[in-house]
């Protein structure tokens, strides 16, 4: 099976399109949707694509390969790259007249009739037009047809040295025949004769392989026994033909055997001129490998060009370079002086860079203002320092783009093979990632691809190994933030917070190691951790004589997935001789989002023995109104950004909605974040219950809590 070549963009598959003619009638926003539609596939040998009698469906166009056309078991043509089929009765509804298959594994491009019926619908001169054309295709196949079916005596026109038995009548096609053995031509029609510039005599005189130099005499051969021995009806190939005058052109040749039964074989020869369809094929392969805007190598041949340099590098003991490129602040200037500033800014860009490389080097446009650079064969990596260095100073100077002068810098991340990675596939994201820290380091610079930049998967990684450690050795500590009542400005109750002081990796936030505990699990023994510490430390107060208020603890999805919450959260109350109503457990929405049903049977539980319950982080996620109701909630804590975005029309109906919502459930409300008097003074107009904040206080210790406590002062 050959890879297709052909991996075509929509843009590019509309220009594709328009080279067709019975589609090059259509409107651009149709054909537009043609290509978006449009799908190619391949298929192996002899594999039908649709038989005769079918009703047709679609249409194919031919992007590699060989396809057979037949009715009867007659092969009427072939088709090869460039070429459509099975158009007809697409256009005509009616059922197909011919079969067709593949001779050799092909790539199709399947048009689909949807389109085609949408268009006609509202443009039936287009239909004329393309009937016109059709009527003329489909004359040409019914001549081909007449002429490969059957013998016509008579053959006029043109002497004959040995009498042939087929006769030759006009055609709309250049035809020729020849002896199989001998490769002697017979006879020819006028416009073949045309074509090659010799006369009817003159081309008796010689042989295929004198017309067709370039082409191999041992696989005429093998084709022309085919033929005698009815192994395939009918090949097609291309090759150069030589006129009279010497001069040559690409053909597309056809050979079959003459059906009629005569003295001895002949061969039917076709050949067409495919001057044009070459050009045309240059074209499609431009449109493949090539960026439109800039005529830089795209993805799909930065990718070839790649796999051959790595391989080559690997066999040569050498390293290859690639040079991830972006724009900076390329977007600016397109939003604000319009995409065709941006689009000649972009293809000024990239003669600069162009104009710095080595011959064998490649830049490619990857797409926007993305650009990759790739240097092959390096035995000195400190060349490409150099280059990179050499792209910086090019972009230095001005570009005058229409009436502006425009300054762009652009930031650029390096990779090499095979320090870097061995797939191109890492090495393009290793690249990408070292441009990333480029632009973090302030643009207009390059960064090589370290290993270092994999940071955060290794941070990750360490974490896990130590979080297990971490709770032996006691570096998780419990910190306490106030919540103070919005009416008596007193300590109403406090939130119970994680801090994780690694000895390997310093401070850790809960941000960064509560998703690490949640995946790994360990958030199972850690939360059970929190809530019998926060508990121990209840009855000390208690026993200390201080107020008895309500510590809440964050309880994480990955708990309620745990059988013995329940059981187990009460066992510790028991023994720590906490009453219930002085814990509160703080949830997130995204326990609704796993399995309500049980979600809302251990909240139910809970509530029952007298433990509040409150919705954290409340506004921020699926916020289901519905589920609210069924929910035995105490308080909603409206999340920080709501209240530290109060001035924001939007944010500021939010707040103002969750506290109505939750006064007309009967729930408390509390805000989270809260940073500065005009946000608690907001807050108290809205009738807000509660506030927690570093206004008030940090999350402190629970040494610092003590004296909070102790001194009962007002916020
Ligand atoms: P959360 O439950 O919403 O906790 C409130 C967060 O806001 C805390 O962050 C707190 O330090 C922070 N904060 C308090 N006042 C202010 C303020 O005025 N301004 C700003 N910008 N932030 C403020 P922290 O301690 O980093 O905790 C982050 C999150 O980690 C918590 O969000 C909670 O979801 C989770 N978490 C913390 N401890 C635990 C725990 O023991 N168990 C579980 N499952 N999750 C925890
Ligand atoms: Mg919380
Ligand atoms: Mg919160």
């Amino acid at each position: 099976m050959p890879k297709p070549f052909f991996f075509i963009e929509p843009e590019q598959k509309k220009e594709l399109l328009k080279t067709i003619d019975v589609l090059s009638f259509f409107h651009e926003s149709t054909l537009e949707r043609i290509a978006q539609e449009s799908k190619e596939f391949s298929l192996e040998p002899d594999v039908i694509v649709f038989e005769e009698g079918e009703p047709g469906s679609a249409m194919y166009i031919v992007l590699e390969g060989e396809i057979l056309i037949y009715q009867d078991a007659n092969a009427l043509t072939t088709m090869l790259p460039g070429t459509f089929f099975g158009e007809m009765s697409l256009i005509e509804s009616v059922p197909r007249t011919a079969g067709a298959k593949t001779l050799i594994a092909s790539v199709l491009l399947e048009i689909n009739e949807t389109q085609f019926q949408e268009y006609f619908a509202t443009q039936p001169q287009a239909l004329m037009a393309i009937m016109k054309t059709l009527s003329a295709r489909s004359r040409k196949i019914s001549n081909e047809l007449a002429l490969s079916s059957d013998a016509k005596p008579g053959f006029k026109g043109y002497s004959s040295k040995r009498e042939s038995a087929f006769s030759l009548d006009e055609h709309y096609r250049e035809i020729l025949v020849f002896d199989p053995k001998s490769y002697q031509f017979i006879k020819a029609n006028s416009l073949a004769c045309m074509d090659t510039g010799f006369t009817p005599e003159e081309i008796q005189q010689i042989t295929f392989v004198d017309l067709a130099p370039d082409l191999d005499p041992e696989k005429l051969k093998g084709m022309c026994d085919s033929l005698i021995h009815k192994i395939r009806p009918i090949f097609s190939f291309e090759t150069a033909l030589k006129r009279k005058d010497g001069s040559t052109y690409p053909a597309e040749c056809k050979i079959q055997l003459v059906k009629s039964v005569g003295p001895s074989p002949e061969v039917l020869l076709w050949i067409h001129d495919v001057t044009e369809r070459k050009q045309m094929e240059g074209t499609i392969r431009q449109m493949a490998y090539y960026d439109s805007l800039t005529g830089l190598p795209n993805r799909n041949l930065l990718n070839d060009r790649l796999a051959v340099a790595v391989t080559n590098a690997a066999r040569n003991n050498q390293k290859v370079a690639i040079l991830f490129l972006d724009l900076d602040h390329f977007k600016t200037i397109n939003d604000s002086l319009g995409h065709e500033s941006g689009d000649q800014l972009l293809q000024q860009v990239s003669l600069r860079i162009k104009g710095i490389l080595r011959k064998q080097d490649t830049i490619a446009r990857m797409g926007g203002d993305e650009f990759i650079v790739l240097i092959p064969g390096l035995t000195d990596v400190t060349h490409t320092i150099k280059l990179a260095d050499k792209i910086l100073a090019s972009m230095a100077t001005v570009f005058n783009v229409g009436d502006n002068e425009l300054y762009i810098g652009c930031s650029i991340g390096i990779s090499i093979f095979p320090d870097d990675g061995m797939e191109i596939r890492t090495l393009l994201k290793n690249s990408d990632l070292a441009m990333y820290r480029a632009k973090e380091k302030g643009r207009n610079t390059f960064e090589l691809y370290t290993p270092s930049m994999n940071l955060k998967v290794m941070v990750r990684l360490a974490m896990e190994k130590n979080m297990r450690k971490a709770l032996d050795r006691e570096e998780f500590e419990l910190y306490y933030q106030p919540k103070i009542n919005l009416k008596s400005r007193k300590i109403a109750g406090m939130e119970a917070l994680l801090r994780w002081n690694s000895l390997e990796l310093g401070i850790v936030t809960p941000s960064q190691f509560i998703p690490v505990a949640e995946e790994t699990r360990l958030i199972i023994q850690l939360g059970h951790w929190v809530l019998v510490t926060a508990c121990q430390q209840a009855k000390l107060w208690r026993e200390a004589g201080l107020p008895e208020v309500p510590i809440s603890v964050n309880l994480s999805v990955i708990q309620f997935t745990h059988p013995n919450l329940v059981s187990e959260i009460i066992k510790v109350l028991e023994e720590m001789e906490v009453p219930p109503h002085q814990l509160e457990l703080e949830i997130t929405e995204s326990i609704l989002m796993q399995d309500t049903t049980l979600a809302v049977s251990i909240l139910n539980k809970l509530s029952e023995v007298g433990i509040k319950i409150s919705l954290d982080d409340f506004g921020t996620g699926f916020s289901s109104l519905n589920y609210l109701k069924n929910l035995p909630l105490d308080y909603l804590k409206i999340d920080q950004t709501f209240v530290q975005d109060y001035d924001l029309q939007t944010n500021a109906a939010i707040t103002n909605a969750i506290v109505t919502l939750a006064q007309s459930l009967n729930m408390k409300t509390i805000a989270e974040g809260v940073e500065t008097d005009g946000q608690k003074k907001y807050l108290q107009d809205l009738n807000c219950d509660e506030a927690q904040g570093n206004l008030f206080s940090e999350p402190v210790p629970a040494s610092r809590m003590t004296e909070l406590l102790k001194a009962g002062k007002k916020f």
